[in-house]
């Protein structure tokens, strides 16, 4: 499928970003495959849950990965597209009694975004699990073994030509009771902790070593400060939220703001874990 003049305030949990020109949505890798081969250059969305789009949106043709979400499970291991829901993964690991992504049930991102990224929370994260992933690397689809996997980083951010087509995971047989317990005290402590009910990308800084950029953040005063329509969370101050009518240009401002006052506060410099789209500039 192609969409013309898209908001990519529709496609990203920030509810932030103009128009996107061209958007591609294949139905499966075999189609995605042949796309990405026929285009001279072009961004990959995944969930959008981690991406911070410019308000004037892009020119560059997007491709989406959401038609990439064929799921299939053999014993121990899934096999399943880049597209596929992190939530619905999760979930139906656990109805099959399997265990390790208990941790990933809240992370409103896809398979594919989140080996991107390696996602992780509460002990658990991508590089854990993941063991093989089919990639579209410039010109076909080849089996990657090696991630690079580090704290939210992995090989794919350092090739940009690299699309993760599909992910292999291991995962292990556990009592079911015990893993959906797991997964509600996770839902529990995020509904708890985190403003899940407003539009974000998550956490927004990375960790710092040996700290948590929340409570940096928190030390220096900055709850609920706000610049336009974006606020830090008066909930965890490690979020930025869009609070209605957000653009673009007021969270780089607001985060601008935070890592200049964190910085001369103390000495600890942020760096965004939030991916861009556009043209942004810190
Ligand atoms: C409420 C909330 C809570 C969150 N909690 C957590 C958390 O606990 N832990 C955590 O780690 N993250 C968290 N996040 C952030 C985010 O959900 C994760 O980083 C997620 O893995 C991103 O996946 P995505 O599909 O949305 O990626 P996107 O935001 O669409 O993309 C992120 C980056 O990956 C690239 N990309 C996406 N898919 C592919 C692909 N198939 N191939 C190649 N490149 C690709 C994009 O080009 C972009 O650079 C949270 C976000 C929100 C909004």
């Amino acid at each position: 499928m192609r969409r013309e003049n898209v908001p990519l305030s529709g496609l990203t949990t920030f509810r932030i970003g103009g128009p996107c020109d061209c958007l591609y949505i294949p139905d499966n890798v075999e189609r995605m495959t042949e796309l990405l081969r026929g285009l001279d250059s072009a961004a990959v969305l995944g969930n959008g849950s981690n991406l911070l789009a410019a308000d004037e949106g892009v020119r560059f043709p997007l491709v989406h990965t959401a038609g990439l979400d064929d799921v299939a499970f053999d014993g121990e291991t899934v096999r399943a597209g880049g597209g596929t829901g992190l939530p619905e993964l999760s979930r139906a690991a656990a109805r099959r009694g399997l265990s390790g992504l208990e941790w990933a049930s809240g992370i409103p991102g896809s398979l594919g975004g989140a080996v991107v990224m390696n996602a992780g929370a509460y002990g658990g994260e991508m590089s854990r699990v993941v063991t093989e992933a089919l990639v579209f690397d410039g010109n076909g689809a080849v089996t990657v073994t090696e991630f690079d996997f580090g704290y939210r980083h992995s090989v794919f951010q350092t090739n940009p030509a690299y699309v993760v087509l599909e992910v292999t995971l291991r995962l292990f047989r556990d009592e079911p009771s015990g893993i959906a317990a797991r997964m509600e005290e996770t839902r529990r402590a995020r509904n708890e902790k985190q403003p899940v009910h407003l539009p974000s990308a998550g956490s927004f800084f990375k960790r710092p070593p040996g700290h948590f950029a929340g409570t940096l953040i928190e030390r220096c005063g900055l709850k609920g400060v706000s610049v336009g329509g974006a606020k830090v969370s008066e909930k965890h101050a490690g979020f930025i939220v869009n609070t209605g009518g957000a653009s673009c240009g007021d969270v780089v401002r607001l985060a601008a703001l935070v890592r200049e006052t964190v910085y001369r506060e103390t000495g600890v410099e942020l760096e965004p874990e939030v991916r861009l789209l556009g043209d942004i500039h810190w």
